[in-house]
């Protein structure tokens, strides 16, 4: 088990500003209420009042100021946990007598339980409409508890700590090599294959019609505007469907093995052309490897980067003959010398295992790109 924790900026209506103002005062009032008590307490008797104490009392308090029912209960306790655990740390000496909270100061609570985040970014607290939040990278793992704050110039944010089951990463010693392409987005040296959905091709239909809709707005009409939305929300769709094809992706291959073996993006820009470029962009290859490398972290996978050109595909991956003849019309082929029959993408990606572990001589690096569209693995109808 691991923890992470992860901060998104949240965008609270007027109402709900409202709403958390009473949050933060709540917490603010029982935090520093329990503090006097406490202080006072062990002045007089030397005693120091243990938690459960505590709690009898929040709950005679809440009788007595009833705007404390207003917020959820379990933020109160959980207030009165940080509390405590301010003095555990004062009593072993580390760190130092806890000070009252000031309103001036940055602001905050904690919801430990009975929350929601959704994917199209909104977080549900208990007693209030959900929130706007921005969630700018995935959350892994499954949410423990959130905290709300808002600093002294009046920005909010949601801290979500989430506990990783890292128990489906077994150590098991698995070593893949991953071949990026065009034609399948993703090959394992294991035979295992990842079609390349092409979102933003498919979407192009819809997006020239809206574009040319687009083109024939007034300047400064409404339906400019609105002409201009339609076109922005495909962009869009068609980000996160992207998003989400890679991040099951990534997460599976992360997950799965312990090393990793890819080209890198130097070798993969080789292959930049204008034919290509708009079919690159589509894949995101850099995108989908930060999110390798990310995940490689907490699943702990280790990604490695072949980053000299050598023909992967010509060469045969179990006895080191180069087929110079290998065209793209090619997908299967016999190698001469040791006889092995070959999927030319799964050869290639053996080859980079064998390359980022050295196992392949550096003077075999030295090729350059002839035919940049081969290592993609577009065939001339399809491309
Ligand atoms: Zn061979």
């Amino acid at each position: 088990m691991g923890n992470k924790a992860y901060k998104f900026r949240i965008y609270p209506n007027n109402e709900q500003s409202a709403f958390l103002a009473k949050c933060f005062g709540c917490s603010r009032f029982v935090y520093n209420y329990f503090l006097r008590v406490t202080t006072d307490a062990y002045a007089e008797s030397k005693k120091s009042l243990r938690y459960k104490e505590w709690a009898k009392l929040l709950v005679k308090l809440k009788s007595e100021f009833e705007w404390l029912t207003e917020v959820n209960s379990q933020s109160l306790q959980q207030t009165l946990k940080d509390l405590k655990s301010a003095f555990t740390r004062f009593f072993k000496k580390l760190g130092g007598f806890p000070n009252f909270k000031k309103r001036s100061n940055r602001q905050s609570f904690r919801v430990p339980q009975h929350f929601l985040i959704s994917e199209n970014g909104f977080l549900k607290l208990p007693k209030m409409t959900p929130l706007k939040m921005v969630i700018h990278r995935e959350i892994l793992g499954t949410p423990k508890n959130v905290t709300i704050s808002k600093t002294p110039s009046g920005k909010y944010y949601a801290s979500i700590v989430t506990e990783l089951d890292i128990a489906h990463a077994p150590l098991n010693g698995n070593k893949i090599g991953l071949d990026l392409g065009l034609k399948e987005f993703a090959i394992t040296s294991n035979g295992e294959k990842f079609e390349n959905p092409r979102y933003f091709q498919k979407s192009l239909p819809r997006l020239k019609v809206r574009q040319r809709r687009l083109s024939r707005k007034q300047k400064g009409s409404s339906n400019l505007d609105k002409s201009r939305l339609s076109v922005a929300k495909i962009h869009e769709k068609v980000a996160n469907q992207r998003q989400d094809y890679q991040h099951k992706i990534s997460r599976k291959l992360t997950c799965e093995n312990q090393a990793i073996s890819v080209e890198s993006l130097n070798i993969k820009g080789m292959v930049k052309n204008r034919k290509l470029a708009k079919h690159i962009s589509d894949v995101a290859w850099g995108n989908f490897l930060t999110m390798l490398e990310y995940k490689g972290d907490i699943y702990g996978c280790e990604i490695r980067y072949v980053d000299r050109f050598f023909p992967s595909s010509k060469r045969c991956s179990n006895c080191g003959y180069i087929k110079e003849d290998l065209t793209l019309a090619i997908r299967e082929w016999q190698c001469p010398e040791c006889k092995k029959v070959w999927d030319r993408d799964i050869n290639a990606a053996l080859n980079l295992i064998l390359f980022s572990e050295s196992k392949i001589p550096l003077e075999e690096g030295k090729f350059t790109p002839e035919q940049p569209v081969e290592r993609l693995g577009i065939t001339r109808s399809s491309g």
